[in-house]
């Protein structure tokens, strides 16, 4: 079926392969990408003024997610395994001269050892939204068993509520500049759901489907996603080779950016006029050796010529 019209853009490879390259987040304030490598237990940065990726590898447990502090220069929010840590990073790859701290925030899910945090975002009013999967297990199975994950915001004084159970693969999210709609995508359900907002709140009665993968014919998942100045949301499709747009009023597929790696996995815009979708991609299941003569699975991605532009993401109000 079709995949809507292909988006003319340029496509470029922009850093090495990862195992799972996931949760790209434009730093307005320092032009700088950062982004994570799940499996790889590390964080990334990307520089876009000398074309040099730099990590930091916390091991031990997953990253998910990287969002710096509003106000705190190099201090981050990560998420590693089932909790939330702040760290302070220089943003250069490991060397003597560096030590990381990290601060425990908050901790979920402690009898549930196969869960780990995923996607995450911060919402208009500064807060973060995280949400968990279980890990380390095939696709297929956590189809036939969903449910495990929550979702939750971070709140003030580090206490954690839960917003949202019942969730099979937390990922993509996103709000409307008017605050009264989240976007939000649980990849087992193959949808993209909206559900009123109404400021801060979310109403979880409101829930309802904008955009199914499924219907619409749509190869792979959908993982990540960011909205654009037009109001329209591209959407990384894991095991889809493409990022696709959709417009989330008519629930109408808009068209699609071919990406060379299958397991495409999330997206954010940045650059200094906002107007470059970078995306992240994995290589699970793939040896070293395999992903090195690949060179595209797993790599972060640098598609221009859009013709649109989204928004810088957004740092992380902490008290
Ligand atoms: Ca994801």
């Amino acid at each position: 079926m079709s995949q809507g019209s292909k988006i003319n853009a340029k496509v470029e490879r922009i850093g090495p392969p990862l195992i799972l390259g996931e949760g790209p987040h434009w730093d307005e304030e320092t032009q700088k990408l950062y982004y994570v490598d799940i499996d790889g237990m590390a964080m990334w940065r990307y520089d876009p003024a000398t074309g040099k990726n730099t990590k930091y590898e916390l091991g031990e447990k997953t990253v998910s997610l990287i969002v710096p502090v509003q106000g705190q220069p190099s201090k981050y929010v990560i998420s590693w395994g089932r909790e939330l840590v702040k760290v302070n990073w220089d943003g250069e790859d490991k060397h003597s001269n560096f030590k990381l701290t990290v601060e425990p925030i908050a901790a979920v899910e402690k009898d549930l050892h196969n869960n780990r945090f995923n996607d995450g975002k911060v919402d208009l009013n500064g807060r973060l939204w995280a949400g968990t999967m279980p890990m380390g297990e095939e696709f297929e199975y956590t189809v036939a068993t969903p449910g495990r994950g929550s979702l939750y915001t971070l709140e003030e004084g580090g206490k954690v509520a839960t917003q949202l159970t019942g969730v099979g693969i937390a990922n993509g999210l996103d709000w409307t500049r008017d605050n009264k709609t989240m976007y939000y995508i649980d990849s087992i359900l193959r949808r993209v759901d909206c559900f009123d907002f109404n400021g801060g709140s979310l109403n979880t009665a409101s829930r309802r489907t904008i955009f199914d993968f499924e219907k619409n014919g749509i190869k792979g998942v959908p993982d990540g996603m960011t909205m654009d100045k037009e109001g329209k949301l591209w959407v990384a499709c894991f095991n889809g080779y493409q990022v696709i747009r959709i417009d989330p009023e008519s629930g109408k597929l808009l068209g699609h950016v071919p990406i060379p790696a299958a397991m495409t996995t999330s997206v954010a815009f940045g650059g200094p006029k906002l107007d470059i979708l970078y995306v992240t991609s994995a290589s699970l299941g793939m040896t070293d050796e395999e992903r090195k003569r690949d060179g595209n699975a797993g790599a972060l991605f640098r598609v221009t010529g859009l013709g649109v532009s989204g928004y810088p993401s957004r740092s992380i109000k902490l008290a």
